[in-house]
């Protein structure tokens, strides 16, 4: 080895004794790869053969977290890409193409909406959005054009839960593509492949992250031609994620099972002390018989996750209704969801065409703070709604 010291920086003639076993899975990172030889050469997003050409298509920690996610979730291929908007960007541009129609549930996430509003319709390609309870009624939307049919069950904000088992049946009998969001079950309250669908998505960003501290997004799907759509359209894209954020991943999923468990207890301790208050009208909660498509999760579901949504009496003003989140001391306002801390965030300007509430919504994420705390800070505040002051209330 040249003695330079120079070119000791790059080419080191220490090392460390190889065989330390961690129980972490270490975090490589890397744009360049190396070859053994250059009959090795390649390059390509698939890692069959030669596992690793370029950073860009997966270090061993992010093909660690994708197979993880998969294997879960009961996939035959997942990516991980930078997060979940990026996740269902990634889905639209591998299936639609300008002339072709997709179907979107109105009570889809926001971003989803715009992306399919602006860059989508740019680029020729026509969305429609459906009330997310049509079922087997989809099919009347249904054109020999439309190629993809999204799902997210529940909605976001409103919560709907779909039957999701009718729409894909529904879509398949036209030779679309299913794709849904499947954040809100974590990749494992819903079986997604099990129930219907072509493909699967997740914002990692919420419970797999847990912890509000990284943004991450996946994409799983069962079938070969999806996979090759998907990761063809991923190389062009280049969505590569961060191995730094997937390892923070990896240790959020080894938690997953204890947090989810958590949550949907205390989730459902709050939602139903704030059913029996005579501010609220209704609790939009998933596995409360208020929440529309009540009966679908009762069917489908293994369970309750930590968001839900509530509608506040008729007649309460708007400005009553920020008073009251304004007044939460233990509730942070922001958003995103799925972390340890409880979060609230009103909701006015949500458009749907099938249930109108006004400016009524306010959504809440459950945290790991103590229910009955959060329930005393829930107490304490809702007197805003009504204009008492706080903590005045009978
Ligand atoms: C948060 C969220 C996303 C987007 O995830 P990001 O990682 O924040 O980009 C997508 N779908 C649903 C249902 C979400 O709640």
């Amino acid at each position: 080895m040249p003695d330079s010291w120079r070119t000791k920086l790059i080419h080191p003639g220490v090392g460390v004794p190889p065989g330390f076993r961690s129980l972490a899975v270490p975090t490589y990172r890397g744009s360049t790869t190396l070859f053994e030889n250059t009959a090795q050469v390649h390059d390509g997003w698939r890692q069959d053969g030669i596992p690793y050409s370029y950073g860009l298509y997966g270090t061993p920690t992010t093909l660690e977290l994708a197979a993880r996610v998969g294997e879960l979730e009961g996939a035959a291929h997942t990516v991980v890409v930078p997060g979940g908007q990026a996740a269902l960007a990634l889905v639209y541009l591998a299936f639609a193409a300008a002339g072709d129609h997709v179907l979107v549930p109105e009570s889809v996430y926001g971003p989803s909406r715009e992306l399919a509003d602006d860059l989508l319709r740019r680029l020729g390609v026509e969305t429609e959005y459906y009330d997310p309870l049509a079922g087997a009624g989809i099919a009347a939307l249904l054109r020999d054009a439309t190629r993809l049919v999204w799902c997210e069950s529940p909605g976001s904000v409103t919560m709907e839960v779909q039957d999701v088992p009718a729409i894909a049946a529904a879509a398949h009998a036209r030779g679309a593509v299913v794709a849904v969001d499947n954040t809100y079950a974590a990749g494992v309250l819903f079986d997604a492949f099990g129930h219907g669908a072509d493909v699967a998505v997740q914002a990692l960003t919420k419970y797999v992250g847990g912890h509000s501290d990284l943004l991450l997004g996946s994409v799983s799907v069962q079938d070969g031609r999806h996979h090759e759509a998907i990761g063809r359209t991923h190389q062009l894209l280049g969505l590569h994620a961060s191995p730094d954020d997937c390892s923070l991943a990896l240790r959020g999923l080894q938690t997953l099972g204890v947090r989810l468990a958590r949550l949907e207890t205390s989730t459902l301790a709050v939602a139903r002390w704030l059913a029996g208050r005579p501010e609220i009208e209704s609790v939009l909660h998933p596995a409360l018989p208020s929440c529309p498509g009540h009966e679908v999760w009762a069917r489908d579901f293994a369970g309750s996750a930590s968001v839900f949504s509530v509608v506040v009496a008729d007649g309460i003003p708007p400005e009553r209704v920020l008073a009251f989140v304004d007044g939460l001391r233990l509730f942070g306002i922001g958003y995103s969801w799925g972390g340890v801390t409880s979060l609230a965030m009103p909701h006015f300007d949500i458009e749907r065409e099938a249930r109108r509430y006004g400016p009524r919504l306010v959504r809440f994420n459950i945290g790991l703070e103590d229910p009955d705390d959060l329930i005393a800070d829930l107490a304490d505040a809702l007197p805003q709604l009504s204009g008492a002051a706080p903590g005045s209330a009978p």
